[in-house]
């Protein structure tokens, strides 16, 4: 195999998969390192038309498994269906100063696979906040930078949802959206005649909901309301880079990709100023390769991300790559997931379905703090929204042939409806992350420690989302109203960002506004890694959109020379 690309790509999730098919479509040669093994779009789902029974504990984790992994098992995704995507717990140790569940998918597609492809753009209300809110720094960019490369990514990787017009969530380039349900329509409908401000639109997720000729090119169809997603779609009918990015770069020619290969480490050169490859372990024989390119897309989801720089020394950069100001690794933030409230609502009782949406039905965009700053806590929280028709259970008293009757005969019971906090978190130095001085894992790399917690200003929009929503759901009509506090450790909300951040100066960011290194300019940045703040959309799109931003760049300056 050879040595030496145009371009290295470390990682295939989400926004791997995104460099690779913009640098390999620019005609790049590109080579993707990925330390899982390869996961082929159709051919490697293997639990994907599997009937509930034809499951050994049916889809259910046994109680050895929980055990032996207690950090993956929190994650809702984590079933019998989809633990082969997932990363077990005692596989890739890391060291928790504070509680931290740190959830990854280490296979060729990442966590692409798994994620429940709920897409939002940003809109300025969050790239101004760190400037208006006075924390974090300013991000170098601004929605209208951006624009057109969400309208980029959305119509190729084929995202559903409606034109709202709304400020704070600008609309995209569309599919048709699902449509919500009747109780999910009143709750909106309440939204619009009792709180002018708030509204509930329909979920913008990754589905092809009436895919486009270049859906059908990827090989990919109509997305046939399943919602198994997490096994691999068999109709490629939500955006991964499996069924998507990957193939569409590997059919361009100019693909490599290397699954087995732990990338250890960036190699700087000091005499010609810049990166010139990476060092990689290959996990099946142990061996370590070097790869050659001009330019080096960094990939590995935040955290991994953050690692492979701070392990990335040289005598140029002593303490991690690019990291002149000490920042690498600092103001990790997240999404504060940790409220939910639940209610009833006893009309409708005629309708009878809930649809399987496979975009999980509403979305709530953010309505707190956008317009003046009327809290206080800062920034704000979106939220989802969802009802379905419950069915009863067999009663108490029940026992043999009436037992299995009612089993058998479910009745329909009231809507249930809930929903769940989406809440930004503040960017700090004292949430960070670190190498540790001397445990490595089976491929030399240090372990990372973590120490990242919540704060009292997550704690006061917690109590604030309750007291909004418990407000609107008494306005709708909704009885039996429930706020929960969701004990979860920061990480499992699996949106982690910073540690690598974009800024305007190099004294106090890392990246600069095309996500280059300020201090090694053809090392790229594009993960949740270079994020400044979280805002409270699912963070994805974004990822993606910077992604191929940065492609277009990079490309540009291989074109002057400058790289
Ligand atoms: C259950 C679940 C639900 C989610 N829902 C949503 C959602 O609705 N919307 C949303 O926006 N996001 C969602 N997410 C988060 C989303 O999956 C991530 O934001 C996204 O995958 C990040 O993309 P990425 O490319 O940074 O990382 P990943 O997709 O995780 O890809 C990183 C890749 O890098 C590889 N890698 C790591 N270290 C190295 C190394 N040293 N060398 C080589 N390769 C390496 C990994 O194996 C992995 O394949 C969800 C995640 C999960 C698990
Ligand atoms: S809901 Fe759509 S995307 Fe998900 S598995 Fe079913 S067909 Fe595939």
């Amino acid at each position: 195999m050879q040595n030496t690309f145009d371009a290295i790509v470390i990682g295939s999730g989400i926004s791997g998969g995104w460099a690779a098919k913009e640098l390999t479509e620019k005609g790049l040669t590109t080579l993707v390192l990925e330390r899982g093994r390869d996961v082929k779009h159709l051919v490697d789902y293997p639990t994907t038309s599997l009937m509930p029974y034809e499951f050994e504990h049916r889809g259910r984790l046994t109680q050895e498994i929980q055990e032996a992994n207690p950090i993956a098992s929190r994650c809702y995704a984590f079933r019998e269906d989809a633990l082969h995507f997932f990363v077990k717990d005692a596989e890739h140790p890391y060291i928790q100063e504070k509680p931290f569940d740190w959830i990854r998918g280490y296979q060729v597609g990442g966590k692409s696979l798994l994620w429940a492809r709920q897409t939002q753009r940003w809109s300025d209300f969050d790239f101004e906040g760190p400037v208006r809110d006075g924390f974090a720094v300013d991000w170098p960019i601004r929605y209208a930078d951006l624009a057109p490369w969400y309208s980029h990514v959305e119509r190729f990787a084929g995202i559903a949802g409606n034109r709202d017009g709304l400020d704070s969530l600008p609309d995209g380039d569309f599919l048709p959206a699902w449509p919500l349900n009747i109780v999910e329509d009143h709750f909106k409908n309440t939204l619009k005649q009792k709180f002018n401000t708030r509204h509930l639109i329909s979920a913008r997720a990754a589905h092809l909901s009436q895919p486009q000729p270049i859906h059908l090119e990827q090989g990919r169809a109509k997305c046939q309301n399943r919602v198994l997603c997490q096994r691999g779609c068999p109709f490629g009918g939500y955006f991964s880079s499996n069924a998507s990015t990957l193939p569409w770069a590997a059919k361009t020619g100019k693909l490599t990709l290397r699954p087995h290969s732990v990338v250890h480490s960036i190699i700087y050169d000091e005499k010609k100023g810049k990166a010139t490859g990476v060092r990689v372990i290959d996990t099946q024989t142990k061996q370590e390769i070097v790869y050659n390119a001009r330019i080096i897309f960094v990939n590995a989801a935040a955290l991994n991300t953050n690692l492979i720089l701070l392990n990335s020394t040289s005598g140029r950069f002593p303490q991690g790559l690019g990291n002149d100001n000490g920042l690498l690794g600092k103001y990790i933030a997240f999404h504060n997931y940790s409220a939910t409230i639940s209610a009833e609502y006893e009309g409708y009782l005629n309708y009878t379905t809930d649809g399987r949406n496979p975009a999980g039905g509403g979305y709530v965009p953010r309505f707190r703090n956008l317009y003046k700053q009327e809290t206080d806590f800062l920034r704000g929280y979106a939220a989802g929204f969802n009802a379905h028709r419950s069915t009863s259970n067999p009663r108490p008293d029940a026992i043999g042939e009436d037992w299995k009757k009612q089993l058998l005969n479910p009745q329909p019971g009231l809507w249930r409806v809930g929903s769940h906090m989406m809440g930004e978190t503040i960017p700090k130095a004292t949430n960070f992350i670190a190498l540790d001085k001397e445990q490595k894992d089976d491929w030399g790399v240090p372990l990372l420690r973590v120490n990242v917690a919540y704060d009292e200003n997550d704690e006061k929009m917690r109590r604030d989302y309750h007291e909004q929503f418990t407000a609107m759901f008494a306005a709708a009509g909704f009885t039996n109203i429930k706020t929960h506090i969701t004990p979860r450790n920061p990480g499992l909300d699996i949106h982690e960002m910073g540690g690598v951040r974009m800024g305007h100066d190099p004294k106090t960011s890392l990246l600069n506004k095309w996500n280059q290194l300020h201090a090694c300019s053809n090392v790229f940045v594009t993960d949740g890694a270079c994020m400044t703040s979280t805002a409270t959309q699912n963070p994805s799109l974004t990822y993606m959109a910077l992604t191929a931003r940065a492609a277009n760049h990079a490309m540009e300056e291989l074109k002057k020379g400058n790289l």
